[in-house]
């Protein structure tokens, strides 16, 4: 280990138990949960294999009357639900890392619709989570209620221990959980002591630390995570007035300070809107209240940033989620001056709306993520080749340079032939949108692995031909040839394209664009109609672009939201606040019926009225079409034994988010030269309930 970051790695005692080292795993959500406890278990002991000293679970709910379903969290509601936690303290302390649990409560967040009991909360109020728009409200807790919360916390506590854990949280954060509430002026509208000043407001949060190192303390670690502020201004815990005080008066009673911003979308913003350490300002004032270690995350991948916020006295733990995510294995690199190997997270949050979607975590720099159990596969290392064979790859966007790095790192021969001049594919025009600067990460970590190999040669300028393939006489080839966007307008929305009604009428149409035009440099003017039917971030990016450019931007969706899926990045809120600000008119809940001449005809999806738009240009970001061409080229080669193994991979398969064109990439890789994957299995391991046997 290079000297120079030794500070990292110095052990750091937290209340009874010891650090390894100042890398630390904050909670994060992983779409697994109590469903999954052997590919969590698997996935958190990867962290800790790969250095990280500190791993914990995700928000686990201690009872019942805090049921977030249908979201898959941690669940510690009875002795029943020890093993699955168990397994996870167990499989992370196997690597001497410690293992830490955040015990949840989540008051006016839980609906609970699964459990169908009362929510309950400081105040009778409608339930803020799920949609944000259930039909459900809480019940004022009386005395009784707050005492049997107490009683749930501490008997979680105890079970928590039993499970292994070293470090034990109170949880306080992220606007989500019963004591946040409590503190919180915006839930908490008593009159008794638990409401009013701020002394009384903390008095739960207090209570349950109390209890809690009453309770395990002896043994585990209390944690306190907390959201120093909500960014909210007056109506919000802020962390100059508020914030400061909380952790002025609970200074020395947790054994570790956990401190952030709130809500999840602030504390996990993505990095179209904050950049690596977005957090110190608001938690930087924490170290100077308490002697207790201080935790805390701002998406920090950079070694030296890290460094820094432990020799400047910010820090004493560099807490991550997401880089954890992206790269298991930092840490060790850090550790063994592999600093270029880290792979660095984008900011992207595709692991976040894996939480939000309810599916098994994934991460668009890390396929291996969440395949640990049910594939087997471990972040950094590969099965070898299993033969001599060289192997062609046609396309060097992300799926075709992730096939060609793990098949490298497998130690197979590798060919790379990109047509462009540049390697990268579509996320190097991606990056260079607003605010998607660090999205080039994916393109760069790999470029840079590839060029490390000397197993593999990249050929730029180089679009093959069928001829071509067969000439060279390669016997195994991927394809990976990406897709380009759909001019006709045709979509989900669109089934039958969007007609061009002046063409029809014999006047000018009006010019169409698609992205890939933005990209080669071919930009709109003037008036600009940008139809979104991708609803992910394009549309909306390309919107910003364009008004920077100075067009005057209309955005027709026909969703009720712009940029709509974007909600699960937790990005959405942020898009639609850009886009007015930079004055694009949104036009959501319409679809364009036709192009005519100078203007577009609008229609409501509720009415189905139509109204005319006027534009001087048409942007389409509807569906893409492959550009599978070369590979149906090869087909009869194949089928003529002239090739023995032909791919289709990426985009070209079937366009999707970058994370899938990576996991497509690695999974050609890791499943080259195997035996064929039998077509009727699943091909990877499920978990399922276990079901009593029949006694009859
Ligand atoms: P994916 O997301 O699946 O990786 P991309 O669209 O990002 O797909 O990348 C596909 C890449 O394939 C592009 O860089 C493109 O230039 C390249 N490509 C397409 N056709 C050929 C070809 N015939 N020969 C070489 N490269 C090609
Ligand atoms: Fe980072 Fe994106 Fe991976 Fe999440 S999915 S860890 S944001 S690269």
């Amino acid at each position: 280990m290079s000297s120079r970051y030794a500070p990292l790695f110095s052990p750091l005692r937290i209340g009874p138990v010891t650090a390894p080292n100042r890398f630390y795993q904050v909670p994060h959500c992983n779409g697994m949960g109590y469903r999954m406890p052997q590919a969590l278990a698997a996935m958190r002991a990867m962290k800790a294999q790969g250095g990280w000293g500190v791993v914990c679970t995700e928000e686990v709910e201690i009872h019942p009357s805090g049921d977030i379903a249908p979201c898959f969290e941690g669940r510690l509601w009875s002795d029943d639900d020890i093993a699955g936690l168990q397994l996870m303290a167990s499989s992370v302390k196997q690597h001497g890392a410690l293992a830490g649990i955040q015990l949840v409560h989540n008051g006016v967040d839980a609906p609970n619709w699964y459990s169908r009991l009362a929510p309950i909360g400081p105040t009778a109020m409608g339930v803020i989570g799920g949609s944000g728009y259930e039909p459900v409200q809480t019940r004022r807790m009386d005395k009784r209620d707050i005492a049997q919360f107490r009683r749930w916390h501490r008997a979680a506590a105890l079970r928590a221990k039993r499970a292994g854990f070293d470090i034990v949280y109170c949880y306080a954060g992220h606007g989500l959980t019963l004591p946040f509430h409590f503190l919180s002026r915006r839930f908490n509208d008593r009159t008794d002591e638990y409401g009013g000043a701020l002394e009384n407001r903390v008095r739960l949060l207090r209570e349950i630390l109390e209890d809690t190192q009453d309770a395990i303390g002896d043994r585990c670690a209390v944690a306190l995570r907390f959201a120093v502020d909500e960014l909210l201004g007056r109506d919000g815990i802020e962390a100059d007035s508020e914030g400061r005080d909380v952790v002025a008066m609970l200074a020395e009673l947790p054994d570790l300070w956990d401190v952030n911003i709130s809500g999840w979308s602030n504390d996990s913003a993505s990095s179209r809107f904050a950049k690596e350490g977005y957090q110190e300002p608001y938690i930087r004032f924490v170290k100077a209240l308490t002697s207790k270690p201080v935790v805390g995350v701002g998406r920090y991948t950079s070694p030296d940033h890290m460094l820094s916020l432990i020799k400047s006295g910010v820090l004493d733990l560099i807490g991550a989620a997401r880089p954890s995510i992206a790269d298991p294995f930092l840490p060790n690199k850090i550790r063994d001056d592999r600093i270029d190997d880290i792979r660095e997270c984008i900011g992207c949050n595709i692991c976040v709306a894996s939480d939000n979607k309810l599916i098994p975590i994934r991460c668009t720099q890390n396929p291996t993520m969440g395949e640990e159990w049910r594939r087997g596969w471990h972040a950094e290392t590969i099965a070898p080749a299993a033969s001599d064979n060289s192997v062609l790859i046609i396309g060097g966007g992300p799926a075709g340079l992730e096939a060609a790095r793990a098949l490298g790192q497998r130690g197979y021969a590798v060919t790379l032939a990109e047509a462009a001049i540049e390697l990268g594919g579509h996320v190097r025009h991606l990056a260079k949108l607003p605010g998607l600067a660090e999205w080039r990460r994916v393109i760069d970590w790999r470029i840079g692995q590839l060029q490390k190999m000397a197993n593999v040669n990249l050929y730029l300028d180089s679009k093959l031909s069928a001829e071509q393939v067969l000439e060279f006489g390669f016997q195994h080839v991927l394809i990976a040839t990406g897709a380009h966007w759909r001019r006709d307008g045709r979509g989900r929305s669109y089934p039958f394209g969007i007609a061009d009604a002046a063409a029809n009428a014999g006047a000018n149409a009006l010019p169409r664009y698609t992205p890939d035009d933005v990209y080669a440099g071919r930009l709109p003017s003037g008036q600009v109609v940008i139809v979104d039917d991708d609803h992910y971030f394009l549309a909306g990016v390309l919107a910003e672009k364009l008004a920077a450019a100075g067009c005057r931007v209309t955005l027709v969706t026909s969703a009720p939201l712009v940029s709509y899926w974007s909600q699960y990045t937790l990005e959405q809120a942020g898009i639609q606040r850009r886009l007015l600000e930079q004055g694009v008119t949104l036009r959501t809940q319409h679809t364009v019926a036709n192009i005519g001449e100078q203007q577009v005809q609008l229609v409501c999806t509720s009415t189905g009225r139509s109204e005319s738009l006027a534009c001087d240009a048409v942007l389409l970001v509807t569906d893409r079409l492959q550009d599978d061409t070369l590979y149906h080229a090869l087909r009869p080669a194949l089928e003529r034994g002239q090739l023995s193994s032909l791919r289709l991979i990426g985009d070209a398969e079937a366009p999707q988010i970058i994370a899938q064109a990576v996991f497509s990439g690695h999974l050609a890789a890791r499943e080259f030269d195997t035996d064929p994957v039998d077509e009727e299995a699943v091909g990877f391991r499920i978990e399922r309930a276990a079901v009593p046997s029949s006694t009859g």
